[in-house]
């Protein structure tokens, strides 16, 4: 079985928040997208961790809606730096406690998590979604990449000091704020010199445009959809993957339904058709090399048809029924991943 290598989950914030605990996803449980057993039936070998700071006393997501036939959810105050870091450095706590249950197994290169594929545990990489954690004169990536964080996303959709992300709105498109701040853009470059991939998902427009114009690495969305299919903010426009592509840069396809259904709505009915529609959009612009996964497992509604980690078979299946040969299956479900890793880390 060809394993999936995932570009996003939000295991570490589930576990944070206290709703599962390292044993659970171990043994399995029903609490979540993602444990061993059924990411071993499935076939997830493994994938992106992320490291998310809910804003405090935030209340939780407006699911009903984002059930309507359009809406803008108001986003979350911005997260405090000496906040975000504390947070921060819990996740990594459970991250490492899944790593000593034999879980995971730490990567931080392409060919550790090549080796780790396979299994009996998930090739995890460290990432973080929102840079609030980072102040101004960069010195927390030290104490960060020590602890293993590979790929950093800028923005999640709150602004922070270093740029704006794109609010949850539908219909609407990506062009929504101003591009990166300067602290934004010494972020970008100092994550270009250490070799840490700068994740595009969540950011605008003009911050991705940004990010286009002063990175030297390929250009990852590690949890995006086609706009063309889905018009949500969330989803990247055409012009925006063909920026993308133009890097040798890859997308990885994110399964919350309201970024694949065409009409934006946040339910389980979704048929593969919508995911496979994406998939033939993105394959247009970016070609075989350039189109992943990224589920967004714990973090979003899923098709009712994959249910959790464990319905990836269906996926498989979905794809083969497309018309998709081996080879082509191998690289979206891992050798892309591992390409752009490559690249973007070194061998
Ligand atoms: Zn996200």
């Amino acid at each position: 079985m060809i394993p999936f290598f995932d570009g996003h989950n939000d295991l570490l914030l589930k576990m944070s928040l206290g709703r599962v605990t390292a044993e659970e996803v171990r043994d399995g449980h029903a609490n979540g997208h993602i444990d061993l057993p059924r990411a071993r039936s499935g076939g997830l070998g493994g994938g992106f961790f992320a490291l998310y700071v809910p804003t405090p006393g935030a209340p939780a997501m407006d699911m009903e809606a984002m059930r309507q036939d359009s809406y803008d959810l108001p986003l979350p105050a911005p997260v405090d730096q000496a906040h975000a870091l504390d947070r921060v450095r819990t996740g990594i706590g459970h991250f490492r406690r899944l790593a000593e249950l034999d879980i995971i197994t730490p990567c931080t290169t392409a060919a550790e998590v090549e080796a780790a594929l396979p299994g009996p545990t998930l090739a995890a990489v460290l990432h973080m979604e929102g840079a609030e954690a980072i102040g101004p004169d960069l010195s927390e990536l030290d104490e960060l990449q020590a602890a293993g964080l590979r790929s950093i996303g800028p923005v999640w959709s709150r602004p922070t000091i270093h740029g704006h992300g794109v609010p949850f709105r539908y219909p609407a498109t990506s062009d929504i704020g101003p591009g990166l701040t300067a602290a934004g853009k010494a972020l970008v470059r100092e994550c270009n010199r250490r070799r840490i991939m700068v994740d595009l998902s969540h950011l605008n427009m003009a911050g991705l445009r940004d990010v286009a114009e002063i990175s030297d690495a390929p250009l990852v969305a590690t949890h995006s959809n086609a706009h063309a299919i889905a018009p949500s903010a969330r989803c990247l426009t055409d012009e925006e993957l063909r920026l993308i592509a133009a890097t040798d840069g890859l997308v990885g396809i994110n399964f919350g339904t309201c970024f694949l259904r065409p009409d934006g709505k946040f339910i389980a009915d979704c048929p593969i058709e919508h995911l496979l529609r994406h998939l033939d959009h993105l394959l247009s612009i970016l070609g075989e090399d350039g189109v992943a996964f990224g589920s967004d497992f714990d973090g979003a509604v899923l098709p009712d048809w994959m249910g959790d980690c464990g319905g990836l078979f269906r996926l498989r299946e979905g794809l083969v029924r497309h018309g998709i040969d081996p080879p082509l299956l191998e690289k979206l479900a891992h050798r892309n991943w591992l390409r752009v890793m490559r690249a973007t880390w070194g061998a």
